[in-house]
């Protein structure tokens, strides 16, 4: 299932079903409330929500078409958002990094998630707004010290995360061997959707192929193969010690391709099977031309 939640006409958030190609079906008409696919799954579980989608008699103007519809994040309350840093060898070398011994993770805050479409904002404070397409892996129970032999119990689904940065304070950051949670902990710097896929629709999360474009043009290409850690590892290695509560995010790195995004311009992140992130991005200064 590719669920998301959808606005319509200015409404509240609903928790919709993809049905077909671009057509939405919002889950209150099967009797389903809330507009939380973590709640929703947790209570029903995804075999009998399913069902009921396939087994519902769907009238015509239940469906809302995907492009008249303004996308919220797939996962409203994230506790946090767990990210990995330098998880493909050509992007730890493409940053002069070293390829990490263990996984090395970071925190996005949950106020900077945004949905499909929405607006990412440079703050004024930087100069250099970057993407980085990533692998979402969504928790679906509260679990801690979970081997990685039992990773798919603890998963619920999967979307597509752009781990947006602002290059430039990072850069000084790491320079300074300063933490990085400022340069990517901004509001609108987690856009996330469109969809939250269900584990059952994806054999293995270790063979995606993962795209990044800015205005057409493809900057980012690779496969999850290429991962220095997997998902089940990096489950094993975050739980160990930290409790995961249903609905957090874990974003599982990106790959070689890093680079800037200019004002107006739009990024498309893709994970195949998963899901294309549609992002506009603003500066809230312009870029300063230097030629
Ligand atoms: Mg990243």
């Amino acid at each position: 299932m590719y669920l998301a939640r959808v606005r319509s006409a200015g409404g509240p958030p609903l928790l919709a079903a993809t049905v077909e190609p671009n057509l939405l079906l919002p889950l209150h008409w099967l009797g389903v409330n809330g507009d939380d696919p973590v709640t929703v799954l947790g209570a029903l579980g995804a075999a009998e929500l399913a069902s009921r989608i396939r087994a519902a008699d769907v009238a015509p103007h239940w469906l809302l078409p995907a492009d008249e519809v303004t996308f919220e994040p797939p996962v409203p309350r994230p506790q946090k958002i767990v990210c990995v840093a330098l998880n493909y060898v050509a992007h730890a070398e493409e940053g002069q990094q070293a390829v990490p011994e263990e996984p090395v993770i970071f925190f996005k805050p949950p106020s900077s998630l945004i949905g499909h479409g929405q607006t990412v904002r440079c703050p004024a404070r930087s100069q250099r707004l970057d993407y980085e397409v990533e692998l979402a892996v969504v928790i679906g129970k509260t679990c801690r010290d979970v081997a990685a032999a039992d990773w798919r119990e603890v998963v619920l689904g999967y979307s597509v995360l752009n781990d947006v940065t602002a290059r430039d304070m990072q850069l000084v950051a790491i320079e300074k061997n300063q933490p990085w949670d400022h340069s990517k902990g901004f509001d609108t710097f987690a856009p996330c959707g469109p969809y939250l896929v269900t584990a059952d629709e994806v054999d293995d999360p270790g063979q995606l192929d993962l795209t990044l474009t800015v205005e057409g043009e493809v900057r980012q290409q690779s496969n999850t193969r290429n991962m220095v850690f997997s998902v089940p590892k990096l489950i094993e290695v975050i739980s160990a010690g930290i409790t995961l509560e249903p609905g957090d995010i874990i974003a599982t790195g990106t790959p070689s391709g890093i680079g800037p995004v200019g004002d107006g311009e739009v990024m498309v992140a893709t994970v195949s099977g998963i899901g294309s992130l549609r992002s506009p991005v603003q500066y809230e200064r312009k870029l300063v031309d230097v030629a």
